[in-house]
């Protein structure tokens, strides 16, 4: 399998250390509701892992929660509540998103607030290497120009980061470059104690830390959104091989080209925000994850209304070819093999779901087909059933219509006895008022079939 690394700019051949392949993302900093944006990079590496678990890898997954930092304190102070319970009810809400989403949880999610002790000795032992400096006031930073690599990551001249750089009020950093492990108590924010005194850590420690322990010196995997490079994984790099003294800290960085609404990047200040859960309300996940996945993971996003609604049309058709029961038992007349081939091709190739979803469509085509032609379908459902459950697609029946199913087959069978005897009136109005409810009936010469679809 070929995938983007971030660092070379190049597609290259996935080797990993070993097994498992540690894969590692950054998690939700959980003071608001996900939104469709957070969604997209969740369910892309969830594709990732899925696809890399299909091809016989074992994968250990970690993803944190930063569950302290400005915005929770800011939203909490707000809502009245306490920063912990505050980045408690959204982590709540973050689970039952994402297993709506049919996202597998990762095998170990860290957050912050239970890893305090080891980043301080993180941030201690970066002060002895002589990576990192104590103010007066009791910060810590980064001392950037003592890690030669810094920028290689984000492609970023020293000089180009310098010209973004600001030193903020509150900050007393010798470099502009500079970025914080320890930042100082202020009055009325939480704070845990430390060598420099009360304070809490700077966003990027964390994840170095949280990885470090729980997958080892060397990652497989670090993915996230593009918004994430700079200054985020930068500096995680840097802190990391800092750290432990081993390059690479990544052998591939992968990153998620970013949602765009109406071709602004979704972010809150837009106002435009659309939540997991009004999407979910409105859409199948299936059909959420066939339009995140209908766009390669490294390009942007558009979010259109009608873009959605043809992603759920599509997801609604495989569900149609994967579940539909075949008509006869006439033996198939193509080999469903070749699409498993043509999937595998397209997700080898730098996970290009697009293409691996264009053969699932094409097989889809296929098994409708056949269905038609009276043959025993049931081998070609199996793979479009195999290949959709590596995209994370369910193409499960909705439990409405599973409720809904005797009634319609009353109905059927009534609407046949009237036929039977001529009532056609009373039987067309059966089959109209069911077409109007989404119920299509289709006679054929073994009896009356029905399905759920729009038109005829
Ligand atoms: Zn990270
Ligand atoms: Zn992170």
């Amino acid at each position: 399998m070929r995938l983007t690394n971030t660092l070379s700019g190049r597609k290259e051949e996935f080797i990993p250390g070993g097994s498992p392949v540690k894969m590692y993302v950054c998690g939700p900093t959980p003071y608001d509701s996900a939104h469709i944006g957070h969604a997209m990079s969740y369910v892309i590496f969830d594709v990732l892992r899925r696809y890399l678990e299909y091809r016989g890898y074992a994968v250990k997954h970690v993803q944190n929660f930063t569950d302290i930092d400005d915005k929770i304190i800011a939203r909490a102070r707000e809502a009245g509540v306490s920063p912990s319970d505050l980045a408690e009810k959204y982590i709540a809400e973050f689970f039952r998103d994402m297993d709506d989403l049919n996202v597998a949880r990762a095998h170990v999610y860290p957050r912050v607030t239970r890893e305090i002790p080891d980043i301080i000795a993180a941030i201690k032992s970066l002060v002895e290497k002589g990576f990192a400096y104590v103010t007066p006031a009791g910060n810590v930073y980064f001392s950037v120009r003592k890690y030669p690599r810094y920028g290689e990551l984000s492609h970023r001249r020293p000089d180009e980061m310098l010209a973004g750089a600001r030193v903020e009020a509150g900050e007393d950093k010798a470099d502009p470059l500079d970025f914080a492990l320890w930042k100082a108590a202020r009055p009325g924010e939480p704070a845990w104690e430390s060598p420099w005194g009360p304070g809490r850590p700077g966003w990027h420690i964390e994840c170095s830390v949280m990885s470090l322990k729980y997958l080892g010196e060397e990652l497989d995997i670090h993915g996230g959104g593009q918004d994430l490079i700079f200054p985020h994984h930068e500096n995680e790099r840097a802190q990391s091989e800092a750290l432990t003294g081993r390059v690479p800290f990544v052998r591939y960085w992968v990153h998620n080209g970013l949602l765009q609404l109406g071709g602004e990047k979704m972010s809150k200040s837009l106002g435009n925000l659309i939540t997991v859960r009004e999407a979910l309300e409105r859409y199948s996940a299936d059909g959420l994850r066939v339009f995140i996945l209908s766009s390669h993971y490294r390009r942007p996003l558009l979010f259109t209304e009608e873009a959605v609604q043809a992603a759920a049309r599509g997801a609604e058709r495989l569900r149609f070819a994967a579940r539909q029961p075949a008509r006869g038992d006439a033996p198939l007349d193509f080999d469903p093999d070749g699409f498993r081939a043509r999937f595998i091709e397209a997700m080898d190739d730098d996970l290009n779901t697009p293409e691996a979803l264009a053969a699932l469509f094409d097989l889809a085509r296929e098994v409708n087909r056949a269905r038609e032609a009276g043959q025993d379908i049931r081998p070609a459902q199996e793979v479009l059933l195999e290949l959709a459950g590596v995209l994370g697609l369910r193409l499960e029946t909705p439990a409405a219509e599973l409720a809904a199913r005797p009634f319609i087959d009353l109905l059927v069978e009534v609407r046949s006895e009237l036929r039977s005897r001529k009532l056609f009136d009373l039987s067309d109005r059966i089959r109209d008022r069911l077409r109007e409810l989404g119920i299509i009936l289709e006679d054929t010469p073994q009896g009356t079939v029905w399905r759920v679809g729009r038109g005829g």
